[in-house]
């Protein structure tokens, strides 16, 4: 496949890492999926608003400006001819040796490359198995950095417990998953944490709570409690690649009836609508 590699196209074989990269020493980077339906990036300007606000906050320096972005993207979609699926884009602070203080003068490092992968209509219909995990991450969880080894600890230990997902909390109180937000329904109310500095903001979050507003579902972004979501109605999941998949168990326990609920169905579909 076609790699976006510092500012060429080429083979994946062709790429080659600085082993001083500080992505590896350091997890000093940022990063973007984005999803690609019918070859065309879906949500594209809040997956580069939340690009530029981590860059930002990273004090990284993008060495292009949105547009040429989103254009090379478009061309790296092209290139592999890519219909249904992912882009995944990188910028680490650059190769420098290894010391802490940013390094003068070393040039961000970027890399994109296209991974097909279909809509995930299994999980949707038949929704997944949850396990609670403590949320051991940082302060700063509203950016999307290359520090991913907590998540990666939670979801192998979902998997590890025969889950298929884990659910973050502090203390009790539920924040998002591994690599998803998550939204329970209580009365008729959407429940979310709400988009502050513990939780990535979702592009799919954005979209699902404006489609739950259309549809006059009354949503409060507010935190909510492991026992709150153990006693819901129903409970759901957002992200880009898993769109939205009903949670149909948390720690070995139904939520509910068991299996997904008329409001995660409703969005299932308004959201289906959004894609077309
Ligand atoms: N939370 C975390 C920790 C994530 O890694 C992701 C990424 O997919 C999400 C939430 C969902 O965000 P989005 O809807 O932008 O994919």
């Amino acid at each position: 496949s076609v790699y976006w590699y510092n500012g060429e196209f080429i083979a994946k074989e062709d790429v080659r890492i600085s082993p001083d990269d500080r992505g590896y020493y350091f997890g000093d980077g940022l990063y973007e999926v984005f999803r690609v339906y019918a070859g065309r990036i879906y949500e594209a300007e809040a997956h580069f608003e939340r690009l530029v606000r981590t860059a930002d906050g990273l004090r990284i320096a993008l060495p292009y400006t949105i547009e040429a972005i989103q254009q090379l993207l478009e061309e790296l979609i092209g290139r592999n001819g890519l219909q249904e699926g992912t882009v995944y884009l990188q910028f680490t602070r650059g190769a420098a040796p290894r010391s802490h203080p940013f390094p003068q003068g070393a040039a961000p490092v970027t890399m994109a490359y296209c991974t097909e992968l279909p809509r995930p209509l299994a999980a949707m219909e038949r929704g997944i198995a949850a396990v609670t995990v403590p949320d051991i991450r940082w302060l700063r969880c509203d950016f999307k950095t290359l520090n991913l080894l907590p998540n990666t600890l939670a979801k192998q230990q979902a998997l590890d417990a025969g889950g298929d997902d884990a659910i973050l909390h502090r203390s009790g109180t539920v924040t998002e998953c591994s690599a998803s937000n998550i939204m329970i329904v209580r009365g008729g109310t959407i429940l979310t944490h709400p988009a502050d500095n513990l939780i990535l903001h979702g592009v799919t979050r954005g979209v699902v709570l404006r489609l739950a507003r259309e549809a006059a579902i009354p949503v409060e972004e507010r935190p909510f409690t492991v026992d709150e979501l153990l006693g819901a109605d129903e409970a759901f999941i957002t992200g880009t690649t898993v769109e939205v998949t009903p949670v149909v168990r948390v720690d070995g326990h139904a939520i509910a009836a068991g299996d997904a609920g008329p409001v995660t169905r409703r969005l299932q579909e308004a959201f289906a609508a959004t894609i077309r």
